[in-house]
Order: structure tokens, then sequence, then C-alpha cells
């Protein structure tokens, strides 16, 4: 699969967001513009920071990637978010969800003192309470399921913000790794599931919480540990309070977030991110062996796959694809008429390798399979004599709702179709994917447990941990924006 970027031909997942917080450094705006930066593969539509300084908040929010709105000329906008606490949110959205009004962090003026809230996952009841919201007075002021948390909290009856926070997620079901900011306070959530990542850092005296580790390494901060499923980390100027105010529930980290969401350079929930995906393409050249010349990746993020596979299989690794990295989302829109230029724009064949040469090209997923067959075509247009396709996930065959943009299920081709349609259907001589079992093993364990599988893998199996409350109450099949947009 290629990476986030390559946004432009619409057979790519994305991940929906990323966040930052700090609290205790004077430079607080600085750092978390690095750290965004770092976290910038989770969402490029837009970012926000808020600060809090002296009584006030200071936000600035805009469409963009990172370095644009917060470097060159427009760096003036850091100096400007004074204070020594701050949080910021990377956001990825579908087009139906991108207009500025939702941009993260969001904001809101509740009794007891301000908060800003920057989150990262998606609801599966929030068309519910939003529903119940609006009916019950609540005017919204964006699409984005996070103002629903806002809501919830400014109507809560207790009284410490904190308290008031708790009373809202606690109505609330889905995926969530949130960052909150008060005047007083650095608040970091996960989910009872912990679907999505969060951990804690330190720089100095100043406490961190971040989406991955990679936002840590580039301010020089040291990684505490990961905030646990179901945990509430409160930072104050004396310290971290923990707490585990929710039902507990059984561990359901995002399996996809090993394979292909978060950073290589990551550690996630203590296991190296480049490591795991080299086992699974070690795995899934046990499992698959391909009778060929050399072990292509589709680069970028199936590098380390193929590596594996590479090393496993005793065949030779070689870069028999280019990838252009400046290639940006916006260069061309995601009309059918021009998506085959979008790949051949993304990805050039290195002829000279391919040229007579029986392939094994090592992808990470197939989502829609338009990607797939392009490359292949291209491959074999190269000089390729044979390519065989293996995939370092079991097939995507189901929607993601937990915070991750996949198309409807009938858009996944593994949805529609067998693995020898399939196959058929992208054009490769063979096609093989890692099995369940098999990804498992490469994560660590020995096989799946399938009365409580040890991870999220809803996207392959179907088996939805958290309740799909808006799907099953009839909402519109539409894991992202709670509205549509009308531009
Ligand atoms: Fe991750 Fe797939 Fe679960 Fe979504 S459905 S949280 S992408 S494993």
């Amino acid at each position: 699969m290629t990476a986030p970027f390559d946004q432009a031909d619409g057979d790519t997942l994305h991940e929906e967001c990323g966040v930052f917080g700090i609290f205790g450094h004077q430079n607080a705006a600085a750092l978390t513009v690095l750290g965004l930066h770092a976290l910038q593969h989770r969402g490029q539509e837009a970012s926000g920071i808020v600060t809090f300084d002296n009584g006030q908040f200071s936000a600035e929010r805009h469409m963009g990637l990172v370095g644009d709105i917060f470097g060159g000329k427009n760096s003036a906008r850091v100096a400007g978010l004074k204070g020594n606490a701050a949080i910021g949110h990377n956001r990825y959205s579908t087009a139906g969800g991108s207009a500025p009004r939702n941009i993260q962090p969001m904001f809101a003026d509740l009794t007891g003192g301000g908060i800003a809230i920057g989150h990262n996952g998606n609801l599966t009841n929030a068309r519910t309470l939003r529903s119940e919201l609006v009916r019950e007075g609540a005017i919204f002021q964006s699409t984005s399921d996070t103002e629903v948390i806002i809501h919830l909290t400014a109507r809560s009856a207790y009284r410490p913000i904190v308290d008031k926070l708790v009373d809202a997620l606690r109505q609330v079901k889905g995926a969530y790794s949130l960052v909150a900011l008060t005047s007083k306070k650095l608040i970091g959530v996960r989910d009872p599931w912990g679907v999505r990542p969060l951990v804690l850092g330190r720089l100095d005296a100043a406490h961190i919480l971040a989406s991955e580790t990679c936002a840590l390494d580039i301010i020089g901060a040291e990684f505490v540990r990961d905030v646990g499923p179901g945990e509430i980390v409160v930072i104050t100027k004396d310290g971290i309070e923990s707490y585990y105010p929710f039902k507990k529930q059984p561990s359901r980290f995002c399996i996809f977030e090993y394979i292909y969401f978060s950073r290589p350079d990551s550690v996630v929930e203590g296991r190296n991110v480049y490591e795991l995906r080299k086992l699974t393409g070690e795995q899934l050249a046990t499992e698959s062996p391909a009778d060929a010349d050399m072990v292509i990746p589709v680069p970028d993020s199936s590098i380390p796959a193929a590596i594996g596979f590479a090393n496993a299989s005793g065949l030779p690794f070689e870069l028999g694809i280019i990838r252009n990295h400046y290639v940006g989302r916006t260069f061309i829109e995601p009309t059918d008429g021009i998506r085959h230029f979008g790949v051949r724009k993304k990805h050039n064949p290195n002829r000279a390798t391919l040229k007579g040469k029986r392939v094994v090209l090592v992808d990470d997923s197939i989502v829609r399979g338009t990607t797939s067959k392009k490359i292949v075509q291209m491959v074999r247009d190269a000089g390729a004599t044979e390519v065989h396709f293996r995939v370092a996930s079991p097939p995507t065959a189901h929607s993601c709702f937990y915070g991750v943009d996949t198309p409807n299920t009938d858009d996944l081709l593994a949805h529609r179709m067998d693995v020898e349609t399939m196959r058929r259907t992208i054009g490769a001589d063979s096609l093989a994917f890692i099995t369940m079992d098999g990804l498992y093993r490469a994560m660590g364990g020995s096989k799946r447990d399938a009365a409580s599988p040890q991870f999220c893998d809803a996207c392959f199996s179907g088996a939805y941990p958290i309740e799909l409350t808006d799907i099953s109450g009839g909402a519109k099949d539409n894991q992202l924006s709670l509205l549509a947009d009308v531009a």
C-alpha cells in the first residue's frame, strides 16, 4: 500500500489523526509543532495547537501541513502561542469532513473553566448522541464527533472539569486517544479497549503525551510508558496522577497500527514497528514462498515486510520500484480519468533491475485493488517475466469504524472476491496473503485467540470489538463525519 501522502488514488487506508501534548516547558508551542511534524503521517488535512498562559487560551488551527502552517512566513503563529502547556492535533478526514470548522483541538468555555480537546479515533455512537443533544437544544459548530465529547462535558453536573470529562466519556462508545488542556491540567485518555495508541514521555521537567514515540524522539524526550487502555492521566505542576474510571474491557489495540499506520521507527505498545513488519514478511515467506529471482517492495511502507520476506526466502531484496517523495496530495484531483497517471506519478519501475526477472512484489495490504493492478502491470511492462504478489496482512474485507478511513465495505476488493478472483483482477501470476494466525505469530503470539482476540482485527475478521451503535441503529454507513458538509 502506498504511503499516506498518496491519497489521490482513493486506494489507501488513512489514519485519522495524531495528537500531542506538553506540560511544563517554556517552549511548549514550538515543541508541539515538532511533535506534530513527526506525526504528520497520521493526518495531513489540517493541524492545530492550543496553549494556555496567564489566564488565557490561544489557538492556531489551519488547513495544510504542519511545516506550511507553522513554518516559514507563518512562524509568527508559533510565537503567538504563549504558555508552558500546549496540545496539538493533526487531522485526516474524508472530503465531507474537511471543513476548517472541524480542525482540532476544539475549545469550549465551561462552568469551571475552559477546555481544549484533540482526539484520535472515532466514536461509534456519536451520531446517536448528537441527535439526542440537538433535540435537547445543543448547537453544534462542527461535524466532528470530538464536539460531541465537548457538549457532553459541558452538560455534566459534576464539578471538577476532569470529572466532567470522565462523565462525558462514560457515555461515548468507540475508539479514542485524546489529549485535553485546561487552565491547570494536561489530560490524556485512552478508550477502555485501547484501540488507538497514546504514550507518555518526559523532557527535563516537562511531561509529554503523544500518539507515537517518534514524536518524543524528535524533541529529544524520553519514553516513559504507554498510557494504558481505559487510563486517564492528569498532569499538573505537582506531577502525574493516573486513574482507571471506566469499566474494564479486554485490550484490543489496532493491529493495523503495526502493519501500516504507525511510523516504522516508533515503539508501539512495547514493540518496534519496523522489526514487527520484518517478521510479517518472514512469516509470509514461510507460508507462501514463491519461485522467483528477487523480492521487490511496493514502497515505502512495505519495505520492512519485503526485507523480511527476502531474509526468510534467501532471495535478493531489490528496489525495483522507485517512489517519488515529492508528490503532494493536492497535485491532482482524485477523478477516475486521471488516477492512472497518479500511480505513475508516484511510482516508477526500475527497468534495468526488473527486465527478464521473476519478481515477488510485497505490499502491506490490498484495499480496492486498483493500485495493485496498475503496479503489477507497470512491473510487467518494465520487463518482469513473472509477478508474484504477496501481502503482509490478511485480506481487508471490512470497513473500519474506529478512526481509520476505509472505503465502504462493498468497495473493498477482498469483500467482493476470493483470492483467486483477486489474483486474476490484479493480473498477478500468484497472490497470497499472510494468514491471520501467521500475523498473530509475527506479533509475538502463538495464534489468534478466536474467543478473545489479542488485537482489534475487525477489518480482516469482521469481529468488531466495540458496539457499532450508529450503524446498528440505522445511521448512514459512513464511519467518519456526522453530517455531510456542504461547501
Ligand atoms: Fe485497526 Fe482494522 Fe480495527 Fe480499524 S478495524 S481499529 S484499522 S484493526
